[in-house]
């Protein structure tokens, strides 16, 4: 039996990176997957065909998370297209690096709102179906970063410390209601996006991992799987590092 047979998810983000490993990974373990791009929309229907091609539903949505509009119309259609959302998993995110003393006002409001408000835009719009059906598992990506903090990521950081607040606030609203949310914390997760830096500085930061490499899309979306099964039916409020030992 598939870990996630019979459920259905919505991950926001997954045109390529963390997200598009989720979809994958949850599509493999049976579940019907709808998911959001923002601006890949080539990607986005590429990944749709190849999570159809493993038999299970599959939808992609233009949609920008950090609108609260269209999360909830985004919300209402998976809904009428699916039928219900037992998983949602928050993963949009961007980043807009910079020392506070260069950072402009733009730059902290573009990241508050695709990463923090997103996650609230998204959470508030599956509650009422999740409510009726009297279960769901909300999964909001974090990052060590919103742990411990980083130089030059003042905006990223607060973004992603607000995310844990937010997910501890709403696991102790929604427990009663059968309702779980937790929040994973990636260290250095190796994509499309940090395959274009260079390698030497690349190869510093997987040298001061304990594990000795950096994180793969399969590393969180294994940590993803279980939070959104019922394998993880008695954990909610928590925040798990996927880092390789990197935050210890
Ligand atoms: P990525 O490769 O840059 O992918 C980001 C995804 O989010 C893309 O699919 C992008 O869609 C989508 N997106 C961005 N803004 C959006 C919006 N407003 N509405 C809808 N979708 C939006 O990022 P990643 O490295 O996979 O990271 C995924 C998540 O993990 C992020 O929240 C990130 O902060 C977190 N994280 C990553 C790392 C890491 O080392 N990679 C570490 C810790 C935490 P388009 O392609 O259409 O723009």
């Amino acid at each position: 039996m598939k870990l996630l047979q019979g459920k259905t998810a919505l991950v926001t983000g997954a045109s390529r990176g963390i997200g598009r490993g989720i979809a994958l990974m949850f599509a493999e373990q049976g579940a019907n997957v709808a998911f959001t791009y923002l601006s890949s929309v080539e990607k986005g229907q590429a990944l749709e065909q190849e999570l159809a091609a493993k038999g299970i539903k599959a939808k992609g949505y233009r949609s920008d998370a950090a609108s609260y509009k269209e999360a909830d119309d985004l919300v209402n259609s998976v809904v009428t297209d699916f039928g219900t959302i037992d998983i949602l998993v928050n993963n949009a995110g961007i980043t807009r690096d910079g020392l506070l003393m260069r950072m402009t006002e733009e730059n902290w409001d573009a990241v508050m709102n695709a990463n923090l408000k997103s996650v609230f835009n998204l959470t508030k719009a599956v509650q009422r179906p999740m409510l009726k059906q009297k279960k769901g598992s909300i999964i909001n990506m974090s990052s060590v970063v919103g742990l411990k903090g980083n130089g030059g990521q003042s905006n990223y950081a607060a973004s992603k410390a607000g995310i844990i607040g937010f997910t501890k606030s709403v696991a102790l609203e929604l427990g009663s209601r059968n309702i779980r949310c937790n929040a994973i914390a990636p260290g250095f997760i190796e994509t499309e996006m940090t395959a274009a830096l260079d390698q030497k500085v690349v190869e510093g930061w997987r040298q001061a991992i304990p594990l000795k490499r950096g994180g793969t899309s399969e590393d969180v979306a294994n940590l993803t799987t279980f939070l959104a099964s019922d394998m993880s039916s008695y954990i909610t409020g928590q925040v798990i590092s996927v880092c390789g030992g990197m935050l210890t």
